[in-house]
């Protein structure tokens, strides 16, 4: 499969058309960006980690039951993924209390929840992505009563299925963010990627940070971090 014209270029990711119309080539970027775009950088190595770490979690779900764009990794940066129409939600899981929940609440980070938690952001760069409820997203139109149901019970088996592979690996899942996407006979797929950029993850005893946060909050080791994440996946 060839990448012929960039249809996107995204924070993180560009994307490709290729001779097949219902496929694109996703490539990764060592590219970040965080607080709303205002703080840019460079994580060396982040693209084919997250590439790589993404194919393999999608692979997983997939022999879970969960449907996902991935089709085929091309090398270490760049993977096939079915071409869909992404649902304008960032839909969120928590299972430990952190970031913008601590934040908006007024509560300490590591609460562990009795049930998980799951909220949606309106994916509009204008807007910066403002927090919507189920409700608003239908009168909105940004997709159906059944997409939203269909979405929420994606969500929670991914969590199920991610909490319990990385606590084998000593890793606490804490918080994650998943967007899907509408194939053309309009199935609802898990897209986008899910990796040390869009997930919350905490040494299991130590607490310590073991994702983007380390870049959002300037704590240093961040390609460390990335790559810590790397050797518990595939023990390189
Ligand atoms: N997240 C993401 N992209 C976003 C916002 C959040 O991938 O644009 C992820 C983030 O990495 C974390 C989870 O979603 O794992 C919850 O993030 P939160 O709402 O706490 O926002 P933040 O504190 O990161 O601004």
């Amino acid at each position: 499969m060839n990448k012929m014209n960039q249809l996107y270029e995204g924070k993180a990711k560009k994307v490709f058309a290729t001779e097949d119309a219902e496929k694109v080539i996703v490539s990764y970027k060592d590219d970040a960006t965080a607080l709303d775009g205002l703080k840019k950088g460079t994580i060396a190595g982040k693209g084919s980690i997250n590439n790589r770490m993404s194919n393999y979690l999608m692979q997983l779900l997939e022999k879970q039951g969960v449907k996902t764009h991935f089709v085929e990794e091309l090398n270490d940066n760049e993977t096939v993924v079915k071409k869909v129409s992404i649902v304008p939600l960032e839909v969120i899981i928590r299972n430990i209390s952190a970031g913008s929940f601590a934040k908006r609440y007024g509560v300490e980070e590591g609460i562990v929840f009795e049930k998980p938690t799951i909220e949606f952001s309106y994916k509009n760069d204008d807007l910066h992505d403002p927090l919507i409820n189920s409700y608003h997203a239908l009168a909105l139109g940004l997709a159906t009563e059944e997409e939203i149901n269909t979405i929420k019970t994606m969500a929670f088996k991914v969590n199920e299925v991610l909490k319990e592979y990385f606590l084998n690996l000593n890793v606490k899942l804490v918080d994650f963010k998943l967007e899907f996407g509408r194939l053309t006979d309009g199935t609802i797929v898990l897209a986008d990627e899910i990796s040390p950029d869009t997930c919350r993850f905490w040494d299991a005893d130590t607490n310590e940070k073991l994702d983007k946060d380390r870049f959002r909050r300037d704590m240093g080791g961040v390609e460390d971090a990335y790559q810590e994440m790397m050797r518990r996946v595939f023990g390189e």
